[in-house]
């Protein structure tokens, strides 16, 4: 496991710690997709296209970084960002990389069409959600 953060006192090590739990594009994506808001990982998984499983390996690593949580609703598990000023820092790196606003914003834009969680489908039923959650819940 890679995802403990160094209790070294070199704060320049602390920083490359830090960076080096979110450099990977699937990370930054996550983090994005997340955003404000709790996001059930059926749902970053419409959104990326990337097997749950590994989805899921990301989120632990952003979990042991302090940057998300999890909380349970009923049969789902929600993340949400316990340092919301994650996306703060990655707007300036996105600058930086000149990216364009709206490509950025794009990344965290709600409801997503076909997606079956719970946000995106306000009134759905919630046990129909989610089934790609509960199922790989074991
Ligand atoms: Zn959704």
């Amino acid at each position: 496991m890679i995802a403990n953060v160094s209790t070294s006192d070199f704060p320049e090590k602390k920083l490359s710690d830090l960076l080096s739990q979110i450099y990977q594009p699937a990370r930054i994506q996550i983090l994005l997709i997340i955003g404000s808001q709790e996001t059930c990982v059926c749902h970053i998984e419409t959104v990326t296209g990337m097997r749950q499983a590994s989805i899921s390996q990301h989120l632990m690593i952003l979990r042991k970084a302090g940057l998300v949580s999890t909380c349970r609703k009923g049969r789902h598990i929600f993340y949400h960002l316990t340092k919301p000023e994650v996306i703060e820092v990655l707007q300036l790196a996105a600058n930086l990389a000149g990216i364009k606003p709206d490509s950025f914003l794009a990344l965290s834009i709600r409801p997503i069409k076909d997606c079956s969680c719970p946000q995106c489908n306000p009134n759905g039923d919630p046990k129909l959600t989610c089934k790609k959650v509960t199922q790989s819940n074991s």
